[in-house]
């Protein structure tokens, strides 16, 4: 089948190239002319682990092409899928003017039955308003659809191969038929095919987000606690994950939740149920507790420095806003930087995928500097950890001591070994752990 995908985000384009993989005839589409091009050339514009080499096999292929131009791009699919952002505006509310401007201009220049698939993250109701907004400019036939996207950054190719599920929401029988078509070999080999009404699909999505970030903010919260009290947060994060109930999964600690998704996705549904005279109570405490835990990691800088780091070297490990992303989106190391830039610290930071983003971001401030993860430990007053890449679990503490100027360790995602630290002589500030001072 011909496919299109407007958008070649971290969502469309893993997801046009698992398509092309399964042997469709995919053409990804986007605005933006130089990610176009950069894409043509058989380079990924985004970091996700196999992407580049699935990437140049479906091109090589001639399964998976690129288009600058709507009307080109389209022309002969029977599905467009719509995966531009959906951004929060000021309400919290999501903003669908991306979705809305690829509705009309699809509907304008569609010549043939074609189902418009929406992919980005929408609030309830949107499939109804995007149906009416396509029916104002064409006569030609159209259905459209939500089908929600699960994967998670970091993991997106791998996610979008193998999906947990894939939600279809549609009363239409006609475009039913042909996102069975699409999905047929994921069908067959066992994916989870969920076939319901647009706003079920919608609201999967959203509760699905709302319900992850509320469980990453309790046991953020736990950490705390567990601190207080002299506890270990990994000794107790094991023992509960024991209970089936609760699961190993998504159990990990961390300095808050970021990215591109948990952050809007909580205050959008917090604004649906606005919408309707509903207080999602749990949903807006999850997101208060994140706002509270994102200050922690710097606060606890600020605390042991006595709340002046003016003339600190800070390294930091960490920009993204996770592991084996490139995203530096609303992530808490990105915020954790900034609260210690305010408070007067030089920054010289690593991160194995998300440098170039912050460089580019960052490329007028003089007081944050990048470097190898060793080299930026040079004459530093503490190192902070504020993601979860491998790479930080194992530490050469000897070097790590030689370099900096003492060894003062933040570890937000306890990625250090407790037991290294504890014999390295160090001062270890974990996230819900018994701090380690060896001068007490
Ligand atoms: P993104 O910002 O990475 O990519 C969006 C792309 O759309 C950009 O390249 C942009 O240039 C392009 N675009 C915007 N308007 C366009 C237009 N009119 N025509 C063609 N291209 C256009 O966004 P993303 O992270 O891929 O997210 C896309 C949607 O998927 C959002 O709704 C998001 O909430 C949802 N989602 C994201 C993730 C994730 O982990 N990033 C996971 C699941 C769902």
């Amino acid at each position: 089948m011909k496919i299109a995908i407007v958008g070649t985000g971290y969502v469309g384009l893993p997801t046009g190239v698992a398509f092309a993989e399964h042997g469709h005839e995919v053409v990804c589409i986007d605005t933006d002319t130089d990610r176009i091009a950069t894409l043509r050339q058989g380079i990924s514009p985004i970091k996700e682990p196999g992407l580049s080499q699935a990437l140049l096999s479906t091109i090589e292929a001639g399964d998976l092409s690129f288009s600058d131009n709507l009307k080109d791009g389209i022309e002969g699919a029977e599905a467009v899928f719509c995966a531009v952002g959906t951004p929060e505006s000021e309400t919290g509310a999501a903003n669908l003017e991306f979705v809305f401007k690829v509705a009309e201009d699809v509907g304008k220049l569609i010549s043939q039955y074609t189902v418009f698939v929406n992919k980005s993250t929408v609030p309830a109701g949107t499939a109804a308003a995007v149906r009416d907004r396509i029916a104002a400019v064409t006569d030609v036939e159209f259905d459209v659809v939500s089908n929600p996207e699960f994967m998670a950054e970091g993991t997106a190719l791998a996610d979008v191969r193998t999906p947990s599920r894939i939600v279809v929401g549609t009363s239409s029988p006609r475009a039913l038929e042909v996102m069975r078509e699409i999905y047929d070999t994921y069908i067959r080999n066992g994916r989870n095919f969920r076939v319901m009404s647009e706003e079920s699909a919608e609201l999967t999505k959203h509760l699905s987000n709302g319900l992850l970030a509320t469980k990453v903010s309790f046991n953020n919260e736990a950490a705390t606690l567990a601190e207080a009290y002299g506890a270990d947060i990994e000794d107790i994060r094991i023992a509960m994950g024991d209970d089936p109930r609760i699961g190993r999964d998504f159990m990990y600690v961390g300095p808050g939740w970021g990215g591109s998704c948990f952050p809007k996705d909580s205050r959008a549904l917090i604004w649906l149920g606005q919408q309707v005279g509903i207080d999602l109570k749990v949903m807006q405490a999850a997101d208060e507790a994140n706002d509270v835990k994102m200050r922690e990691l710097s606060g606890n800088v600020l605390d042991y420095f006595d709340g002046d780091l003016k003339g600190k070297k800070i390294a930091l490990w960490g920009l993204a806003f996770k592991k084996n992303t490139d995203d530096i989106r609303e992530s808490p190391a990105i915020f954790t930087m900034e609260r210690l830039l305010d408070a007067g610290a030089k920054i010289s930071a690593y991160d194995p995928l998300a440098m170039e983003n912050a460089k580019t971001k960052y490329s007028d401030n003089k007081k944050i500097s990048f470097g190898p993860r060793y080299d930026v430990l040079e004459d530093a007053d503490a190192l902070v950890i504020a993601t979860d890449s491998e790479v930080y679990r194992i530490v050469n503490m000897e070097k790590l001591k030689q370099k900096m100027k003492a060894p003062v360790i933040f570890d937000g995602r306890n990625m250090i070994d407790y037991k290294i630290a504890t014999k390295g002589g160090v001062y270890y500030h974990g996230n819900g752990r018994p701090i380690l001072n060896p001068h007490e």
